[in-house]
């Protein structure tokens, strides 16, 4: 007899999604951190309305925007929507409250435990051992249990950010070849500040010219990045499946932020949910899932295109916002949640 049904690794969105919809079916779920808080990780908070709004209750989010400025070499637009299109959340907040939901509905959760091996259905922590029936890799981009389940990981994503005090008005894209290859810069407001960073694939850019061309570009814009503490990750999108037998992969360890614009919190608790249904139902078809997994391909398809060379990149990524502008494709073809 397994001491739990499932074991979780990492108390992300992923693992804490994953946790609550087992313990609501009713099965020994325990969920390990290596963190002592649970919730804080660097991020831009931005979450799109199409794949969130009914995961989250809205008194939990900062500021709601129906209208996306974007930028890029050759156009400046807007655009608009009759409903929000992205809102900004304090992952503190998320995670806090994910916590609460897992633990309501009868998920253990241990925190300031790190997972470091596995063999059989035996789990090695820094503190103590426990056995499972499933195991749940949820630990991020630098996933130990991707690892240990022999997967390496070359594509991915860098994402800088800065939290910068001030009350600003709207959401920027900032699609800027010359400075962010086939990646962007944004700017994310929250309550009483924006996230400002960037992102770009690893493989188009390093992540120190990342770091340079981000603050040429606050410059241009009378920015000040100085004054605020710089953190980065990397956001890992090598998908390569999500089920090994009774192992689990989901959110950033298995892959699935999205190739473009490394939006990770929808697959994360999508993820982690279908996983869920999958160890109660083995033969549950996952449609959310395969939608994801088909997003996720498209995203990755446009990496490919526009990391291939600077002007396949200029004319894709002016083809794109054309294409909005126009109402073409909506945004919501950005999405992960599309
Ligand atoms: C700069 C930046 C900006 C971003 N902005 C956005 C954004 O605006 N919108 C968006 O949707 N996404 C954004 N992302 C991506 C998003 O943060 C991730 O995709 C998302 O957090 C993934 O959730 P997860 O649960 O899979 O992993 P995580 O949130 O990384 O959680 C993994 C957990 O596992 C724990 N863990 C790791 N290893 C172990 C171990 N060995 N033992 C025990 N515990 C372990 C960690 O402590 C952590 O709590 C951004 C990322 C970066 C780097």
């Amino acid at each position: 007899m397994f001491e739990y049904h499932t074991i979780i690794v990492g108390a992300g969105p992923a693992g804490l999604a994953c946790g609550t919809a087992l313990a609501r079916a009713g099965e020994r779920v325990l969920v390990l951190d290596r963190h002592r808080r649970i919730g804080p990780k660097v991020c831009a908070g931005g979450i799109t309305w199409s794949g969130i709004n009914k995961r989250v209750p809205s008194e939990l989010l900062e500021r709601s925007f129906p209208d996306q400025k974007v930028f890029t070499g050759w156009q400046k637009t807007v655009i608009s929507a009759s409903r929000p299109l992205v809102s900004t959340i304090n992952r503190e907040t998320l995670g806090r409250w994910m916590l609460e939901n897992a633990e309501a509905a009868g998920a253990e959760v241990r925190n300031a435990t790190a997972v470091k091996s596995f063999s059989g259905n035996l789990l090695r922590t820094d503190r103590g051992e426990f056995t499972f029936r499933f195991l749940v890799g949820a630990d991020g981009s630098s996933s130990t249990v991707r690892r240990l389940l022999g997967m390496t990981t070359k594509r991915v994503g860098v994402g800088i950010n800065y939290f910068v005090p001030g009350d600003f008005p709207a959401i920027e894209w900032h699609l800027d070849d010359k400075l962010f290859a086939n990646g962007y810069a944004w700017l994310f407001p929250h309550r009483e500040t924006a996230s400002i960073g960037a992102y770009c694939d690893r493989n188009s850019l390093p992540p120190a010219i990342l770091l340079k061309n981000l603050h040429l570009w606050a410059e241009k814009y009378d920015i000040d990045l100085d004054q605020s503490k710089m953190s980065s990750g990397l956001i890992n999108y090598d998908f390569q499946g999500w089920r090994f037998g009774n192992f689990f992969l989901a959110g950033d360890a298995a892959g699935l932020a999205s190739p473009l614009t490394g939006e990770g919190i929808y697959p994360a608790i999508v993820s982690g949910e279908e996983i869920a249904r999958t160890i109660l139902d083995p033969g549950y078809e996952g449609y959310a899932m395969k939608k994801l997994l088909a997003r996720h391909r498209l995203h990755r398809t446009v990496v490919s295109l526009t990391g291939s060379n600077r002007l396949a990149c200029r004319l894709v990524m002016e083809s794109l916002v054309l294409a909005l502008r126009s109402g073409l494709i909506p945004f919501s073809a950005l999405e992960m949640a599309g």
